[in-house]
C-alpha cells in the first residue's frame, strides 16, 4: 500500500503543479490547453499550449480553463487534468499504477465541478482521489500550523483570484475571494501604456513590466524599463521608458482590491481568534505575493505581523501533497 505513489495537484487559474512525496514538485506548467475548435478536443498543454498563442492555424485556440477562478468549462479542465497526469507518469518514470491523488479546488466551484474533477482523476486510474480546499493547502505549504486551534490567515494572490482565509483546527473559518490577482494587474498596465503613451503592448510584457518594477504601494527608488510595443498612430513598432511609479499608479486599483479582501476577512473573524492575529500575524503567498514591497505595505495598513510563504508559488501544491499525511484529521475539511 506504502509503495503506491501519492500525488498533490495545484490547479491554479495561472500555474498547474504536481507534487509527489519522494521528488517533490515534479510539474510546473502554465494553466493553458489549446484545443482543435473542430473536435473540441485538447492538442496541447501546459508550457507548449502557451507558446502557441498567436502563432496556430485558426482552428487550434489557446484558452484558461480556469482563468477567473471558477472552471469555464469542466470538460476541457478534466480533459487537461488527464493530460498533465500523463506527463507527469512519463516524466517522473514512478509506477502511476493507483495512485493517491490529492488535488486542491478553486474556492468557488461548485459541487458539480469538484465531482467532474473527482471523476477525471479516478477515470486515470487513481486509487483514492481527495479533494481540499485551496486556502487549507496553501496555509498547510506556507507552513502554518493548521490543526491548532489557533487562528492561521493565509493571503493567496493568484493570478486570476486572491483569496483570504481564516484556519482553525483544521477547517476553514471564513474565506472571502475576490476575481483579482496578477492577470488583472497586467491588463492595468496595458490599458496604463496605451492611455499615456498611444502604446499597444501584449500581456507578456505587462507581466513582464510588473515583475520587474511593479511595486505595492510604498515608497521606493524609482527605476525605469525600456518597453516595446506597437504604436497606435503609425502603426510601428516603438520603445518607450516607463517607471515604477507609474506602474505604481496602474495597478494601484488591484492592490487596494486586495487589501479590501483583506479587512474584510480580518473583520469577519470571531473575536476569540481576533487576539491569535496580532500575535501571529498573517501570512502571504500565491505569486502576487512576490510583488516589491507587497509585505511592508499590507503591515503598515492594517497594523499586524504579515509574513511571506517560504515559496509562494509552490505553496498550494507543496500543501497539497502533505495534506495526505494529514488526511484523516483534515477530513472533516475534505469532500
Ligand atoms: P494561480 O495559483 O492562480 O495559478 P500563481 O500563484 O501561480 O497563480 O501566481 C501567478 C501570478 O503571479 C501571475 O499573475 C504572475 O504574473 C504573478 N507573479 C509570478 N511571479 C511574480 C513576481 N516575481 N512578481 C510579481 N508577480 C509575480
Ligand atoms: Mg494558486
Amino acid at each position: 500500500m506504502f509503495s503506491n505513489a501519492e500525488i498533490g495537484i495545484d490547479l491554479g487559474t495561472a500555474n498547474i503543479l504536481v507534487y509527489t512525496k519522494n521528488k517533490g514538485i515534479v510539474l510546473n506548467e502554465p494553466s493553458v490547453v489549446a484545443i482543435d475548435v473542430r473536435t473540441n478536443q485538447v492538442v496541447a498543454v501546459g508550457a507548449e499550449a502557451k507558446e502557441m498563442v498567436g502563432k496556430t492555424p485558426r482552428n487550434i485556440v489557446p484558452i484558461r480553463p480556469l482563468k477567473d477562478g471558477v472552471i469555464a468549462d469542466y470538460d476541457i479542465t478534466a480533459q487537461m487534468l488527464k493530460e498533465i497526469l500523463k506527463k507527469v507518469s512519463k516524466k517522473v518514470g514512478i509506477s502511476m499504477r493507483k495512485p493517491t491523488v490529492v488535488v486542491c479546488t478553486p474556492s468557488g466551484s461548485t459541487s458539480v465541478e469538484r465531482r467532474a474533477i473527482h471523476n477525471a482523476v479516478k477515470s486515470f486510474g487513481a486509487k483514492e482521489v481527495h479533494l481540499i480546499e485551496e486556502p487549507i493547502a496553501a496555509a498547510i505549504g506556507a507552513d502554518l500550523p493548521v490543526e491548532e486551534p489557533i487562528a492561521n490567515v493565509i493571503v493567496d494572490i493568484g493570478g486570476g483570484t486572491s483569496e483570504v482565509a481564516i484556519i482553525s483546527f483544521g477547517g476553514v473559518v471564513s474565506c472571502h475571494s475576490v476575481r483579482v490577482g496578477g492577470d488583472k494587474m497586467d491588463e492595468e498596465i496595458i490599458q496604463y501604456v496605451k492611455k499615456h503613451f498611444n502604446i499597444l503592448i501584449g500581456e507578456r510584457t505587462a507581466e513582464n513590466i510588473k515583475m520587474e518594477i511593479g511595486y505595492a504601494l510604498i515608497d521606493h527608488v524609482e527605476e525605469l524599463m525600456d518597453v516595446r510595443g506597437r504604436d497606435l498612430l503609425t502603426g510601428l513598432p516603438k520603445v518607450i521608458t516607463i517607471t515604477s511609479k507609474q506602474v505604481q499608479q496602474a495597478i494601484r486599483e488591484s492592490l487596494e482590491s486586495i487589501l479590501d479582501t483583506i479587512h474584510i476577512t480580518l473583520e469577519s473573524c470571531p473575536p476569540e481568534l481576533s487576539g491569535d492575529i496580532v500575535d501571529h500575524g498573517i501570512t502571504l503567498t500565491g505569486g502576487g505575493a512576490l510583488i516589491k514591497g507587497m509585505q511592508e505595505w499590507i503591515s503598515n495598513e492594517i497594523y499586524v505581523p504579515v509574513h511571506l510563504a517560504p515559496n509562494p508559488l509552490e505553496s498550494v501544491a507543496i500543501g497539497t501533497g502533505r495534506s495526505l499525511k494529514m488526511i484523516h484529521k483534515l477530513q472533516k475539511a475534505l469532500k
